[in-house]
């Protein structure tokens, strides 16, 4: 199984942000759509960063409540870990494993395609297991 099957159920609305808006305005962003982490994309498209809502914890902790009007590329992570629509979701799995974080970005040809949680994965993973022992349920019960 890949990650475009679980693109395909989640749908295609991407909510991104620009790089120059004020923290503030992205936590409402992301309070707004209940979403953990935000990908942050130029006037290109491309993507330039990713914003979470740990970051945005750490960054109160440790600055305080005047953080929220900085612009968000001086508190995003710009080196962001991205997958394909192609590569298989154990893969991606273990990427967020590996990298401690739980959001990775979808990217084809250098165009943003949507944004995979850990959320969406576990979900996936239990449905597939469910498929497969009610497979084998049958096919014990018919063998
Ligand atoms: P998360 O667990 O996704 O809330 O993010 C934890 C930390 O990893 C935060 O500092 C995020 O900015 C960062 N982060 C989240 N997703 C990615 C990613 N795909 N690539 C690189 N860093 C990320």
């Amino acid at each position: 199984m890949t990650v475009s099957a679980i693109l395909q159920t989640k749908g295609t609305s991407i909510i991104t942000i620009s790089p120059e808006i004020g923290l503030g305005e992205a936590v409402e962003t992301l309070a707004k759509h209940r979403i953990g982490a935000i990908v942050v994309t130029d006037a290109g498209d491309q993507v330039v960063g990713i914003l979470s809502e740990r970051d945005v914890v750490r960054l109160l902790a440790e600055k305080g409540p005047d953080v929220l009007a900085e612009p968000v590329s001086s508190v995003m992570t710009r080196t962001v870990v991205t997958c394909t629509a192609s590569e298989t979701i154990p893969g991606v799995m273990e990427r967020m494993t590996r990298g401690r974080f739980r959001h990775v970005p979808v990217v084809e040809g250098g165009r943003l395609l949507g944004i995979i949680s850990i959320g969406d994965v576990v979900k996936f993973r239990v449905e597939e297991m469910e498929r497969e022992s009610a497979a084998l349920r049958d096919y014990i019960m018919t063998a």
